[in-house]
């Protein structure tokens, strides 16, 4: 059942109850204090009855010592005319509980008779041929008798104004639960509104649709759920672009490995069979051996470094201080013979927080690559400079430069902007990725600037220590 329904229902039997309760309260409250009026009024009448029929006795001639029984009756015919509004309804007992006077329609059974003695007044609410009767009954002492008077009243009114009463307020109750059905059920779908916002968001987010968001209409507690739910669905929703982002970058780089393994394979392969089968004179032999363990060899240089990427992928920098200049005095030693190019090492002296191995990696990989990059003869510059936040180091050459669209895919594995050339060089697309990997367990990152046909400038900034950078 739907949690609004749910609400409504119970805030209708609450109201149901309440309703019920109070309005039986309430009426049966007035019936009582009408009724209590009611015998009140019936016990005083009884009384004065009583009075008014002792003082009539005290009028008998003295001749009679003891009360006639013509004259019980006659002063019980006065008492009983002498009702205001209709005739009263009366009725005479003597000693023996003998009828000595009855009004006609008293109808009543001697039962409250029975009851009455010494000097009280005993009074009962009868039921008679349906209506309702205060019956009373008084003891009578006059010249030596013994009587009873008994008195009926007719209290039907107040028993049919009970029913109405109750009658009235099953309406009332009726149509107060029919308006409050109409009501709450207004208010309950006001209320559960957030709740089929979440409820649809869910289902949106379920079905695919990750960028839907729960529309917030309240500032209650549900209004801080759906904020709550929207923040964790946007967690999610970068978390699943992420994956996305990785499995596709997986693809591509399972693709670009299948392909890269390709072209050696098949010059490999196509050599070898050349060597199986046909007799070939001694220097075709040599050219096939020599293509076959250049390509052997290509595939071994391209293995290990993605064997370093993998490693360095997974391992954490080991962090120590070194001078800069330690970096530079290598970086002479290697790049100092005649490779056909001209080096320009410039540096500020300055400390570094490196695992000094995998930096002097970076920076052998971005001079070959400004090497392979720019004619024989030209000038690499390689600088070290102090920055406010660390030491930057920039390999810069002259050469074919980088488009610039091409320059955020450089550092993706097997990427090569022209593949020939970069094939021809012996390259693979996997030197730059391995030095993002090793920049990024140093928290940093290749910076590029490059002009095609005008030359590159490519360097990294390595952060102080506890400076991190990216
Ligand atoms: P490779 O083994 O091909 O050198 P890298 O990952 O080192 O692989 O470089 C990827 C590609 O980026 C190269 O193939 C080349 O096209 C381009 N590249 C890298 N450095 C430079 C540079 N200094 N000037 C021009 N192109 C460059």
């Amino acid at each position: 059942m739907k949690f609004s329904l749910k609400l409504l229902f119970s805030t209708m039997i609450v109201m149901a109850l309440a309703l019920g309760f109070s309005g039986f309260y309430f009426v049966n409250y007035v019936f009582e204090t009408s009724l209590q009026r009611e015998i009140g009024q019936a016990l005083d009448e009884s009384s004065i009855l009583r009075f008014a029929f002792e003082t009539a006795a005290l009028n008998v001639p003295a001749k009679y010592s003891v009360l006639p029984d013509s004259t019980v009756e006659e002063i019980a015919s006065n008492l009983e005319k002498s009702g205001r509004t209709s005739s009263r309804l009366v009725r005479i007992f003597g000693e023996d509980k003998q009828v000595l006077y009855a009004s006609d329609g008293f109808m009543a059974d001697e039962g409250l008779l029975m009851q009455t003695n010494g000097n009280m007044k005993s009074y009962r609410v009868i039921n008679v041929d349906a209506k309702y009767y205060i019956h009373t009954c008084v003891i009578l002492d006059t010249l030596d008798r013994i009587l009873y008077l008994e008195t009926m009243r007719n209290v039907t009114g107040v028993f049919t104004e009970r029913a109405l009463g109750f009658s009235l307020y099953r309406r009332v109750t009726f149509i107060m639960l029919f308006v409050g059905t109409v009501i709450m059920h207004l208010i309950a779908s006001l209320l559960t509104k957030p709740i089929r916002l979440l409820t649809k968001a869910t289902k949106q987010m379920a079905g695919g649709d990750y960028a839907y968001r729960a529309k917030k209409v309240s500032h209650d507690e549900l209004g801080q759920l759906t904020t709550d739910f929207n923040e964790m669905a946007n967690a999610l929703e970068k978390n699943i672009a992420m994956l996305e982002e990785e499995l596709e970058a997986r693809e591509v780089f399972m693709g670009a490995f299948a392909h890269e393994l390709k072209t050696p394979l098949t010059a490999i392969i196509g050599y070898a069979d050349m060597l199986r089968s046909h007799k070939l004179d001694e220097e075709k032999s040599l050219m096939s051996a020599n293509y076959i363990y250049t390509e052997g060899k290509r595939l071994e240089a391209m293995s290990l470094r993605l064997l370093d990427i993998i490693v360095t992928k997974r391992s954490e920098a080991e962090l120590r201080q070194y001078s800069a200049e330690e970096i530079f005095t290598y970086l002479k030693e290697m790049y100092g013979d005649d490779r056909g190019m001209v080096f320009r090492f410039s540096y500020e002296s300055g400390m570094i927080w490196a695992e000094v191995n995998l930096i002097k990696t970076v920076l052998v990989n971005l001079i070959d690559n400004a090497c392979k990059a720019s004619e024989v003869g030209s000038v690499v510059e390689v600088k070290g400079v102090n920055r406010e936040n660390g030491y930057y180091f920039a390999v810069i050459d002259a050469g074919i430069g980088i488009p610039q669209e091409e320059q955020h895919k450089i550092v993706k594995a097997f990427y090569m902007v022209d593949k020939s050339r970069a094939r021809s060089k012996n390259g693979a697309g996997l030197g730059l990725a391995l030095c993002a990997e090793i920049l990024e367990i140093h928290h940093s990152r290749l910076e590029i600037e490059s002009e095609p046909n005008k030359g590159s400038c490519i360097g990294f900034l390595l952060p102080k220590k506890e400076v991190t950078y990216g």
